[in-house]
């Protein structure tokens, strides 16, 4: 299977269980829009609980807020978004479609290391066992000539996005004779830039309209709030101040499912510091954040940094975490150091002071920020991919199975009546209540128990208790386990304490550094 069906399948399969529909489906959707069914919600809770209780639970000094999506516009003129929240797009007059220019020059680049790809796979064929991989990179013609264009290319795009220049990204285009993949012509429009945030009005006409826009990250909330918390909270730098909410993004490409979306989630977190301290700290959240995320157990191998090396005007090293989904790896969390930048720019913009008292120096100043920023949907994407079996079993079977987390998944244990009577779905129900106040738990009744065994590593559900007729004699069950499908008997009794080890989200924080 190429990992092109293979995430044909995750979306599918995402579907069908209950974990995310396109948004307002009835209506044949809307792009780069979906929703989170009965199981997408938990595991996104899930997600959601594990983040929050790392960053304020396992630390003193973070504490979390809640801001509003609404924010005064003045915000995004301070933090930059107004003028600068751009992408460069492009339309094709025939198909009437829009693209994003750096993305349409970024396919052909991944379409000439395919290329590429392919001539060192034919060369491998023929040459069997004594293929030298590097050497015939660096010496054949003909990958030496799609290596130089693609090469030349990208870096006229690196600089072209450097500059800002709108026209040499046009002339890239035509120069790689890219074609609409819709209409197939090259008729291409200028390159215009496009502002990413959504706009709306507050307040009725009468009163004078007023524009808004729904905010495209959730990071200025925190910085506009960074006085409030520091005093009410009486915290003291280093500190940190998390948030999980929802962003918007005009995205004008908007593919691979929930990986980029038009209405997502963040989850944030701002580390004020000394000025001078901030690349330590830096480097020491890059440490923090990547064993966050190896704890999940997918293999450490899953997941690479890449540090940036163009910086944003206000970062002084920048990185991301870098994920390997079924098409290639992409983004996860970005982790800056953005010196004081949102801080003085809200001091200039709102005429107030933003600065620290710091009684151990003695000094007032304006604190640096290094950010942790992370989407949701992305880590929902992210255990979605990582978890997606399909397996052969010894009898011939096939199961699909998401090995999702224990912790993290969406139901923790399904309580299975081998049949609908002689008393098992009342042993049953008195499992459940005995687990429902601490777990999320699902009662299933309805066919074979192998089917029902089915249903539920389709979700990921990590633990199976099955009541038979030996039950109403020992007060034993059975426990099967998702992973393995090993089967073992234990007392009712023992239930809570081998549930709470398996699935509680103390294994994950034991594992963090
Ligand atoms: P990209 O380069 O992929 O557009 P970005 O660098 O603009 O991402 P940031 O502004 O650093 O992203 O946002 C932080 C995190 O928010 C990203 O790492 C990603 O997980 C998430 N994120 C950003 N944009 C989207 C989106 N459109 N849909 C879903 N998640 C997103």
């Amino acid at each position: 299977m190429t990992q092109e069906e293979l995430f044909k399948k995750l979306i599918a399969h995402s579907k069908e269980y209950g974990f995310i529909f396109p948004s307002s489906e009835i209506y044949d959707g809307l792009s780069a829009v979906y929703d989170y069914g009965q199981m997408g919600v938990e595991l996104k809770n899930n997600i959601k609980k594990y983040w929050w209780d790392s960053m304020t639970r396992l630390h003193e000094n973070i504490v979390g807020i809640d801001a509003a999506i609404f924010m005064h516009p003045k915000t995004w003129e301070a933090s930059g978004h107004v003028s600068a929240f751009n992408d460069p797009l492009i339309d094709n007059r025939d198909s009437k479609k829009r693209y994003r220019a750096d993305v349409l020059i970024e396919d052909w680049l991944a379409k000439q290391d395919e290329k590429i790809g392919k001539e060192v796979e034919k060369a491998r064929k023929r040459f069997g066992e004594s293929f030298d991989e590097q050497m015939f990179r660096q010496t054949n013609p003909r990958v030496q000539e799609h290596q130089a264009k693609r090469d030349q290319i990208h870096e006229r795009m690196t600089k072209a996005l450097n500059d800002n220049d709108l026209t040499e990204l046009r002339q890239i285009i035509l120069d790689c004779e890219i074609a609409c993949p819709i209409s197939g012509t090259r008729n291409w429009t200028e390159v215009r830039q496009f502002n990413l945030m959504f706009e709306t009005k507050i307040g009725s006409v009468a009163e004078g309209a007023n524009t808004i826009y729904l905010r495209p990250e959730t990071a200025q909330g925190i910085f506009v709030n960074f006085l409030n918390v520091q005093k009410t909270g009486r915290m003291k730098i280093p500190f940190g101040i998390a948030q999980i909410g929802k962003a918007f993004r005009n995205e004008i490409v908007a593919r691979q499912f929930i990986f980029r979306m038009r209405e997502f989630e963040q989850m944030e977190m701002q580390f004020f510091v000394r000025p001078g301290e901030e690349l330590n700290w830096f480097k020491q959240w890059k440490a923090t954040r990547m064993s966050w995320h190896r704890a999940l157990g997918f293999g450490d191998d899953k997941y690479r940094f890449h540090d940036h090396d163009k910086l944003a005007h206000y970062a002084n090293a920048a990185t991301d975490i870098e994920f390997e989904f079924p098409f290639g790896f992409k983004e996860v969390e970005g982790i800056h150091s953005r010196t004081d930048f949102d801080l003085s720019q809200h001091q200039k913009f709102s005429g107030r002071k933003m600065q620290y008292f710091d009684p151990e120096t003695g000094e007032s100043y304006v604190p640096y920020v290094i950010e942790t920023s992370i989407g949701v949907d992305r880590m929902v994407l992210q255990v979605l991919s990582a978890a997606f079996t399909e397996e052969k079993l010894e009898n011939g079977e096939e199961r699909v199975v998401l090995r999702i987390p224990a912790p993290i998944a969406p139901v923790k244990v399904a309580v299975l009546p081998l049949v609908k009577k002689d008393g098992l779905p009342e042993i049953a129900r008195e499992i459940i209540a005995s687990l429902k106040f601490d777990h999320n738990v699902q009662y299933d009744e309805k066919d074979s128990i192998g089917k029902r065994y089915r249903r539920q590593d389709a979700i990921g559900t990590p633990l199976c208790v099955t009541v038979d007729h030996q039950t109403l004699e020992d007060r034993t069950v059975t426990v099967r386990h998702r992973d393995t499908m090993e089967q073992h008997r234990v007392a009712i009794a023992e239930l809570p304490s081998i549930v709470e080890n398996e699935v509680s989200l103390r294994t994950l924080f034991a594992k963090l550094v």
